[in-house]
């Protein structure tokens, strides 16, 4: 049983967020908000945000920072996250964070924990290139950690798997920098106030999962 259900998962791209935030859903009935994933679902509607947002994902860069906000505020405000929820990716910068907590205020929500997952930058880039995402809903599964049982295929719901265009090696790199450069320093913003707690991502993931339950108490 977890007492911190307001959640930030933060950490570079690679860490493992979605990976740990699948069975913490699944267990405590929390809501998931992965901004990446709204996005790629609005890239694939055709809808005026996704056509906005492309560009920037397609290069491994940031959406600009309003946008994400209020995509994120607009979902906090429903009742599927009353009984507490996951940002995941979001927020990823000092600007982003500020405009959370502007939001928070409004709806009348308060956020428990911040957990900052780390891994050595190496391990990062390999997983994230071997990474496997369902094409319908969105599980990452991995060609050398966690091969779906059937070649191309999810295990979830049978979607087909595809690399992200994203997960390229070079936009890969690229996605790092610019963690290192903007979201990095949401590390310190987060640690004065009192929030942070540390994750060792390089654990497999059932060991990963109860260092989170752990820290979740
Ligand atoms: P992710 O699935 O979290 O790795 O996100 C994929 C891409 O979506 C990122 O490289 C960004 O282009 C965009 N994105 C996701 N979340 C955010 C965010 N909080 N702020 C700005 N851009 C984002």
């Amino acid at each position: 049983m977890i007492t911190k259900k307001n959640l930030v998962l933060l950490g570079p791209p690679g860490a493992g967020k979605g990976t740990l935030s699948d069975p913490l859903m699944a267990q405590e009935k929390l809501a998931h908000i992965s901004t990446g994933e709204i996005l790629r679902g609005e890239v694939a509607a055709g809808t005026e945000l996704g056509k906005q947002a492309e560009a920037c994902m397609k290069a491994g860069k940031l959406v600009p920072d309003q946008v994400v906000a209020d995509m994120v505020a607009a979902r906090l405000a429903t009742p599927e996250c009353a009984n507490g929820f996951i940002l995941d990716g979001f927020p990823r910068t000092v600007a982003q964070a500020e405009l959370l907590e502007e939001a928070m205020v409004r709806i009348g929500m308060k956020l428990d924990a911040v957990i900052l997952f780390e891994a050595p930058e190496d391990l990062l880039l390999q997983r994230l290139t071997a990474r496997l995402t369902c094409k319908k809903c969105g599980v990452a599964f991995n060609k050398l950690f966690a091969p779906p049982k059937q070649e191309g295929v999810c295990d979830r719901c049978g979607g087909e798997l595809i690399q992200r265009a994203d997960d390229s090696l070079e936009t890969a790199k690229n996605r790092l920098k610019v963690y290192h450069e903007q979201t990095a320093p949401l590390i310190q913003f987060y640690e004065g106030k009192g929030c942070l707690a540390r994750i060792d991502s390089s654990l497999p993931v059932d060991k990963g999962f109860a260092a989170l339950l752990a820290l979740l108490k």
